[in-house]
């Protein structure tokens, strides 16, 4: 907690932020219904992060991990509820680090990597949650680009191929554009996907729809979303 009595900026932004999700859920016919945040903390220091955990946030998003790996081990014993997600491109070469350090992986966006996530798991003796990454228009992003690849994916997880992991939901990134119409597209082809691919699998939930930034939470609320990825809006913007 901060010595004085004035809560901190970050406190306040997770408060306002909080608020406007509620706002925009009740606006959208969605209240009561539960949107996680996860605070995107790359670029920024640890002590940043303490601050946000001392408000009350548990998930935390990291692209790198390296980055991830040099931030977050001194912290979990500190604070055991929480949860590291990588959230950014995996090389195959990272994954073993990446699974040591993470609850979630939700950037999990080809068959390899699914695949190497496995293999780390079993080699670690550890399980983890993924989502699976779906490329709808964010170019420099890879990703499973059609329902074909993402059932094939699936399918490999609940024939008991991948006995370590939890599928737990859809990740994406809408496009880099202004054009409205665009992201909101891109965030309905991935809850269509969703609602394609428990249709073709009976026994399948998946729980999360994880999309929605700082720039636009919002119109992915209204597009179904119930797991946002922020960073600027909470912790200002980024020192590269
Ligand atoms: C950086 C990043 C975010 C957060 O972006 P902001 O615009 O700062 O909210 C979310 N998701 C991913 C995958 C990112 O790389």
């Amino acid at each position: 907690m901060n010595s004085s009595d004035t809560p901190s900026i970050i406190s306040q932004n997770i408060q306002r932020v909080r608020c406007e999700i509620q706002e925009t859920l009740t606006k959208c016919g969605r209240s009561g219904e539960k949107v996680s945040i996860v605070l995107v903390s790359k670029f920024h220091p640890q002590e940043k992060i303490i601050e946000a955990l001392d408000a009350g946030i548990v998930e935390f998003g990291e692209n790198r991990v390296q980055e991830a790996e040099a931030k977050f081990p001194p912290l979990f014993p500190r604070y055991p509820a929480l949860n590291l997600h990588i959230i950014g491109r995996l090389q195959l070469n990272k994954v073993k680090k990446a699974v040591a350090l993470s609850s979630f992986i939700d950037s999990v966006d080809s068959l390899k990597v699914l695949e190497a996530v496995e293999k780390a798991c079993f080699q670690l003796n550890k399980k983890v949650n993924i989502l699976l990454e779906c490329l709808v228009g964010e170019e420099s992003k890879a990703g499973f680009s059609s329902l074909e690849a993402l059932k094939e994916a699936t399918s490999l997880i609940l024939e008991g191929k991948c006995p370590h992991i939890t599928l737990r939901g859809l990740m994406a990134m809408a496009p880099n554009t202004p054009d409205k119409e665009a992201i909101k597209n891109s965030f309905l082809t991935v809850k269509g996907y969703k609602n394609a691919l428990e249709n073709s699998f009976p026994s399948l939930t998946l729980q999360t729809l994880s999309y929605g930034m700082s720039g636009d939470y919002k119109l992915a609320l209204e597009c179904g979303s119930n797991e946002v990825r922020l960073g600027t809006c909470i912790f200002g913007p980024r020192e590269y």
